[in-house]
């Protein structure tokens, strides 16, 4: 961990001036083996939601030990036909392994290829979705499905397409979207409203 000088901190922060970007580093002398650790990855999040998956993350909120080093993890379940919905993680590539189930995944590269790439992954099968690039799983089999994945950062971060477009607060301009995506306005309108 990062040295950190923390009477240095806190007298600024008495002062309001500092405006951190993550985590301040803890006192390496108040450190326990507790920061390193969490229990219940082996628990299903829950998937009672309109699309029927869960991500439980591990980030550095979640396991303190993890900041400043660059990885962190999640489990993702899935009812049958659940899906982790199109989105981004704009500081992190991510590693999916398949622990129970079957996933329909993919991702598509930047303009102007926009290149789909997907696969069917089966337990044990393994996929890379690559730093800032739109990516999904969907729960194709007929059981509960589960995966286990890897980020490259302590705090990836998560831009969900369809809740950005047309979820945002105040809205989007349906005007705006409605000529972004190509389509009318009562279309867009009807989106916004399911967020
Ligand atoms: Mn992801």
């Amino acid at each position: 961990m990062k040295r950190s000088f923390p009477h240095v901190q806190k007298l600024e922060a008495s002062m309001g001036l500092v405006f951190m970007n993550g985590f301040a580093c803890k006192d390496p002398t108040l450190v326990t083996a507790d920061d390193f650790f969490y229990s219940g990855l082996n628990k299903r999040g829950n998937t009672s939601n309109p699309v029927g998956s869960k991500v439980t993350l591990l980030n550095a909120d979640k396991i303190p030990g993890l900041n400043t080093f660059g990885i962190s993890m999640a489990r993702v379940d899935f009812i049958p036909g659940g899906l982790n919905p199109p989105h981004t993680h704009p500081r992190a590539t991510e590693i999916l392994t398949v622990i129970q189930g079957k996933l329909f995944a993919g991702f598509v590269t930047v303009n102007p290829d926009n290149k789909f790439y997907s696969k069917v992954l089966k337990r044990g099968d393994v996929f890379v979705f690559p730093q800032g690039l739109i990516h999904f799983q969907i729960n194709i089999g007929r059981r509960n499905a589960a995966a286990i994945v890897g980020l490259s950062s302590q705090n990836p971060g998560v831009n969900t397409i369809a809740n950005a477009m047309f979820g945002a607060r105040p809205e989007i301009p349906s005007f705006v979207l409605a000529k972004g995506f190509q389509t009318e306005e009562d279309i867009i309108r009807l989106m916004q409203s399911k967020f």
